[in-house]
């Protein structure tokens, strides 16, 4: 027998629909890359996605194609997102930052057909538009003094258009993952996956949204869905504050102006907000939340932004996972806790939101599953229904047959469900047959007063098969030793992690999504030798 309540199909419209209808004068400003500001609101999004979807129809996009997008957060590129999906379309979210060469291969392996970009990226397209074989329309979202292509473009329909209609389970939108080796890949949200994940993302244990909200997001919109914050924010009718561009002096601006309660970006966003502060004699902008993710937060920063009375949300997740797997919040026992307590707890990854699973699996064998006693450290895997089962165009899944990603990280999971992240299952380094995390080593590292970035690398070592080796990138200004280094890590790290060497380099490789490139690095070094 059947239960009997109403059919609802998880479709990202009734996100946006649900925004106009409940919270549609709730604002959306912009500031643009030339300093100009523009307001609309819940109900503009939605009347701009539907003309945008009776556009895209126009040119011959049909259900299931790809849409690209070059562009930084404002109010356009949220419109896209809606509209796209609107007409049953997939937005694919190209990171502008990307080699020329991904860029080459992302874009043709998806078979863009649309490229929607920003004018900042004429440049790119210039160069990239011969290489595209796919793409048949290029439209800008911000040209012209006045009106915009963009604008002029969905300007020419009446918005009387009616959703398209289809499966939870089809795409609305393909992210690629930065691809530390090898091609990247393709990772396809799902409507339903996308609606669910947004709703735990909403929830108090997580990006904690209400009504009252006014959200800065810093992480890009084009960098795994911009963490569902679009989605959740639209379902909790949120006040959003775009920037176009991400210099501190204008983001902080806009922090006081608009009122801005919650903020969201990679830890070095966080550190140019600081050092901007810092630079200019200001305090911290006055925020409820920050939300801190795609590498390890470090604990001066926990301990500044706690001291500043923001909430500190310190999330987990990749491209593969939507990307939100686990997030940190005041725990049951958080007003008992000390300040150094409190920012040792937010200095981990948080626990799951419900819906998805985690857990650790012995590095040697990957398979027998460890025990969660805040202790033994192991493979990471996770499940549930906003993770990855198969690549774009792959022809085998992504899983193993018992249904779990193996996300490629090593952590340890505590009794309470926290989540420690301790490495890459790549860079972590083994000396002597035990593990060294070299993240926290890092972690502990960048705590010195004169080190502006470090990274831990295991070097081959003729005894203990590998040893720890920290490459430092100095603060400016400041003159720094080896052995302050060493005698500031001792007792922040068993003895025997202590790295056998620091060498101050002038620069650490990135990624295009702004993570130190350990293979880079690696590869820069390949002829290092350590002494026996
Ligand atoms: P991406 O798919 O580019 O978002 O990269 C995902 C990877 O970033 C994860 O597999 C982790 O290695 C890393 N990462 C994300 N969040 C954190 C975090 N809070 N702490 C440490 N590493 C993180």
């Amino acid at each position: 027998m059947l239960g009997a309540m109403q059919e609802w199909t998880m479709r990202v419209t009734h996100v946006i629909d649900h925004a106009a209808r409940e919270a549609g004068d709730r604002e959306i400003v912009t500031r643009w890359a030339d300093g100009s500001e523009t307001r609309t609101n819940w109900a503009g999004i939605r009347t701009d996605a539907l003309k945008m979807a009776q556009a895209l129809e126009a040119l011959g996009i049909k259900k299931g194609e790809r849409v690209a997008s070059m562009a930084m957060n404002h109010s356009r590129h949220l419109v896209s997102w809606y509209g796209v999906a609107g007409m049953g379309g997939v937005l694919h979210t190209v990171n502008p930052r990307l080699f020329e060469d991904q860029l080459e291969y992302i874009v043709n392996h998806a078979e863009d057909k649309v490229m929607l970009y920003d004018a900042a990226f004429q440049p790119i397209i210039d160069t990239m538009r011969d290489r595209w074989t796919t793409v048949e329309h290029y439209i800008c979202f911000d040209s012209g003094e006045h009106t915009t292509a963009f604008e002029d473009w969905i300007g020419e329909q009446d918005g009387n258009y009616e959703w398209v209609s289809g499966q939870e389970t089809d795409p609305c939108m393909i992210c690629y993952t930065s691809g530390t080796t090898g091609n990247p890949k393709g990772v396809q949200y799902e409507h339903r996956s996308t609606v669910l994940h947004a709703m735990a993302g909403l929830q108090p244990a997580a990006f904690n949204f209400s009504a009252s909200s006014v959200m800065l997001p810093v992480v890009p919109m084009f960098h795994a869905a911009s963490w569902g914050l679009p989605y959740a924010g639209a379902m909790a009718g949120i006040k959003f504050v775009f920037s176009a561009v991400n210099d501190p002096a204008v983001l902080h601006q806009l922090m006081l102006d608009e009122g801005v309660t919650d903020s969201a970006g990679v830890p070095t966003v966080w550190l140019a907000h600081f050092e901007y502060c810092d630079k200019e004699g200001l305090d911290l902008p006055p925020l409820k939340a920050a939300t801190i993710g795609g590498s390890a937060a470090p604990k001066f920063m926990i301990r500044r932004l706690l001291e500043n009375g923001t909430r500190v949300q310190h999330a987990w997740g990749m491209t593969e996972t939507s990307p939100i797997g686990t997030v940190g919040g005041p725990t049951h026992d958080w007003d008992q806790l000390t300040l150094d307590e409190k920012v040792d707890k937010c200095a981990m990854q948080g626990r799951p939101t419900f819906g998805v699973e985690l857990r650790t699996v012995d590095l040697d064998d990957m398979g027998t599953e460890l025990p969660r006693d805040g202790e033994t450290s192991g493979a990471l895997q996770i499940r549930g229904p906003w993770i990855i089962k198969r690549y774009f165009k792959a022809d085998k899944d992504a899983v193993g047959n018992d249904g779990w990603f193996d996300t490629g990280d090593v952590g340890i999971l505590h009794p309470d469900g926290t989540l420690q992240l301790t490495d890459r299952t790549k860079d972590v380094i083994k000396s002597g047959g035990e593990w060294i995390s070299s993240v926290e080593l890092e972690n502990a590292a960048v705590g010195h007063p004169g080190v502006a970035e470090a990274a831990a690398v295991g070097m081959y070592h003729p005894k203990w098969d590998e040893r720890p080796v920290l490459f430092v990138v100095k603060k400016e200004g400041e003159e720094v030793e080896a052995e302050s280094i060493i005698a500031f890590l001792s007792d922040k790290v068993a003895k025997w992690w202590l790295p056998d060497a620091v060498e101050f380099v002038d620069d650490i490789p990135h990624t295009a999504t702004g993570k130190i490139s350990k293979k880079d690095l690696r590869e820069r070094f390949k002829d290092y030798k350590l002494e026996a």
